[in-house]
């Protein structure tokens, strides 16, 4: 049996911190001594102010480094973002703001070092954060947002964070366009890290076409956590009214043993009606020699809204099968190349990005009702 708490909860700090004890305590507090070095690992996608829902809310974060604190541990907040400086993630997300009344050292820092650790077959060894590695205790500090590649982004997902910087991209192409490859990929990271305590950000969700500024912030009031990310995600995607089987982490979660048992839900637990998922597109289907004919005329494609581009460049930077070439105004995509894995939509800090069906594609599924 794994338990999974939920809390209605908001930004308010002296409220929120009480809540955060509780849970934290309730999960794993045994887990924490002294001298403790403790990873807090939240989302740190990109600058973004807090109510725009991409980033794990400031408050929230300083809740758990002070819980840290208070236990005698060292804590370091640290992640590896998509796009950005650390620096302008941390003052735009409202870090800065909220860390300042805390007076005390708090350790605050990128992700830049690795060590290559066996996640198990078929990855091998792969790189990850040296930090998240060799800390005594993880705190995973994850958002609740939709993801137009892999349906939502939780605790599960959080973890991929602790990919360095470009390695991310890379290993979205070594996946390919199989989305249960790529959550396959994600598990075996979690389980690598094997996390502690999870807690997902559900008091401000983002809704419709996340992870990124094309989602619609949506107010859910609630905070959740395991000592299992699985179990977390799980629970979550009931308290959304949506099969947990559609979840690919789920999935590839259950398909590696992580989730044997039941779950036990204490606390708040209610249902959220309508909450808006992303369009998503089919990513493979059919014969292995037609995938790349299929790849190039029927998958969704990145396409760009040239009024909103503003030709900054994180795109192109960010694009692992350099399919991506700056013109004087505008940018132009190698759709033979373009791999599909929909980076550059996800790090794009103008929302000039969406991925858009073609047209064979949309008379295909249409044809063979491909679930959508
Ligand atoms: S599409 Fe977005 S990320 Fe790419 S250059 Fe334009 S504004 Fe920048
Ligand atoms: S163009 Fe975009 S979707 Fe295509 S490979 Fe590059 S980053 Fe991925």
């Amino acid at each position: 049996m794994t338990e999974v708490y939920f809390k209605r909860a908001e930004y308010d700090y002296a409220v929120l911190k009480l809540i955060v004890f509780e849970m934290i305590e309730a999960i794993a507090g045994d887990r924490f001594h002294p001298n403790a070095r403790v990873l807090i690992k939240p989302n740190l996608l990109s600058p973004a102010k807090p109510e725009k829902a991409i980033l794990t809310h400031p408050l929230l974060v300083r809740a758990a480094v002070e819980y840290v604190l208070e236990k005698g541990g060292r804590p370091l907040v640290a992640d590896s973002p998509g796009m950005g400086s650390f620096e302008r993630i941390l003052k735009e997300g409202g870090f800065k703001d909220a860390f300042d009344p805390l007076n005390r050292h708090v350790e605050f820092k990128p992700f830049k070092t690795t060590v290559k650790m066996d996640i198990g077959e078929p990855f091998g060894l792969i790189d990850i954060a040296r930090s998240a590695v060799e800390a005594d205790v993880v705190i995973n500090l994850a958002k609740l947002k939709t993801h137009t590649q892999m349906l939502l982004t939780l605790g599960v997902k959080n973890l991929f964070g602790c990919i360095v910087g470009f390695k991310k991209p890379e290993w979205h192409m070594r996946s390919g366009v199989d989305r249960n490859m790529f959550a396959r990929l994600l598990v075996q990271i979690y389980q690598t890290i094997h996390p502690a305590v999870t807690l997902v950000d559900g008091i401000l969700a983002l809704e419709g076409q996340g992870p990124g500024r094309r989602g619609k912030p949506r107010h859910i009031g609630m905070l959740i956590g395991s000592c299992s990310g699985p179990a977390a995600d799980m629970a979550i995607c009931q308290m959304l009214g949506i099969d947990p089987n559609k979840l690919p982490t789920l999935h590839a979660a259950k398909e590696l043993g992580l989730l044997e048992g039941d779950l036990e839900i204490i606390g708040d637990f209610t249902v959220i009606s309508n909450y808006k998922l992303p369009e998503l597109g089919p990513l493979t289907f059919g014969p292995k020699f037609s995938q790349k004919y299929m790849r190039k005329h029927l998958i969704q494609r990145p396409v760009v809204e040239p009024e909103i581009c503003r030709m900054c460049g994180e795109c192109w930077k960010i694009c692992p099968a350099g399919a991506i070439t700056p013109y004087e105004e505008i940018i132009g995509f190698d759709y033979d190349r373009c791999i599909r894995c929909y980076c550059c939509i996800e790090v794009c800090p103008h929302g000039a990005l969406q991925a858009v069906e073609t047209l064979p594609g949309r008379l295909i599924r249409k044809l063979t009702k491909l679930d959508h």
